[in-house]
């Protein structure tokens, strides 16, 4: 099965495929091979990242990653490897004539995003990816007979992949939460171009630097660079939002691991948090020790 996501060696990040084949043709990755799986937290096997430095109008599929070699296996215990059967029995219903409205179920477990599980399937498309088992699609065979399906997504990434992507119309893609639905407008809450905050369930994003109080702290504080206003008891708290992250927290998860690049450099990144900021003499967004609930891009 292609797997669309992986952790560069030479950008020490997860990165998509798509992403991979970009940063070739911009001179920022150099070696294929230089790729490890991240289906699961054992897995290191050596992937290779086919069709890298193919020219989009060159593909005959997108970039995927691909194990390198019998040499490199998976871990037993890596997503790939389980999923594998349901993937395959799921590629037939890929269609690349993508209509702009998607409909998505966002996969949670009580406290937000969970473990990343792997990505189910190859997408034909331009910048989405990820675990979407299906989707909202435009079948042409079928002479404009179109097909409502949901789509799981799993991950904070994913979903930011989908905010983010030029194939989804954001005032019209619904994502549903449980019973709720919400468009991806509306769940998604800019941080730098609004400054009133609520206690309301958003996937809050903005730009935000990274530092540490003292060495001998055992976190870090991300701050948002946008201050923030809330009435608490009649009185109007302003504030940067911020979140608080332990340093051992960010060497366990692949995904943060970037994060330790930005400490006490002042230089800003985007950080993307799902759940409910916390009210009270500041404004805080807080992990719960989940940190799948947090996600940065450069
Ligand atoms: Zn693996």
């Amino acid at each position: 099965m292609s797997i669309e996501t992986a952790y560069s060696l030479e950008l020490k990040d997860v990165i998509s495929a798509l992403e991979a084949n970009q940063y070739y043709r911009q001179g920022k990755l150099h070696d294929p091979r230089a790729f490890s799986c991240i289906g699961s937290d054992d897995c290191n096997a050596q992937l290779t990242c086919a069709n890298l430095s193919k020219l989009p109008n060159e593909w005959i599929v997108p970039p995927y990653f691909k194990q390198s070699s019998d040499l490199s296996p998976h871990s037993s215990n890596c997503d790939y490897v389980k999923h594998k059967a349901t993937a395959k029995n799921q590629k037939g219903n890929i269609d690349s004539s993508l209509i702009k409205t998607g409909n998505f179920n966002l996969i949670l477990d009580l406290d937000g995003f969970s473990k990343p599980k792997a990505d189910n399937l190859t997408i034909n498309g331009k910048t989405n990816s990820g675990s979407i088992t299906s989707y909202t699609k435009k079948s042409v065979s079928s002479k404009n007979k179109i097909q409502q399906k949901n789509s799981d997504i799993k991950s904070l990434r994913k979903l930011v992949d989908v905010y983010q992507s030029e194939d989804y119309d954001n005032s019209t893609t619904k994502v549903n939460i449980n019973s709720s639905s919400f468009t991806l407008e509306k769940l998604f809450f800019n941080l730098d171009s609004k400054n009133k905050i609520k206690h309301q369930q958003h996937i809050y994003f903005g730009k935000a630097t990274i530092y540490e109080r003292k060495e001998e702290d055992k976190f870090y504080i991300i701050e948002f660079s946008t201050k923030h206003y809330h009435i608490s008891k009649n009185k109007a708290v302003t504030d940067k939002p911020s979140i608080m992250v332990f340093k051992d927290q960010l060497q366990k998860h692949k995904h943060l691991r970037r994060f330790e690049k930005y400490v006490s450099t002042g230089n800003t990144f985007t950080c993307y948090f799902f759940g409910y900021p916390e009210l009270q003499k500041y404004i805080n967004f807080k992990l719960h020790n989940n940190y799948y609930n947090l996600f940065l891009r450069d």
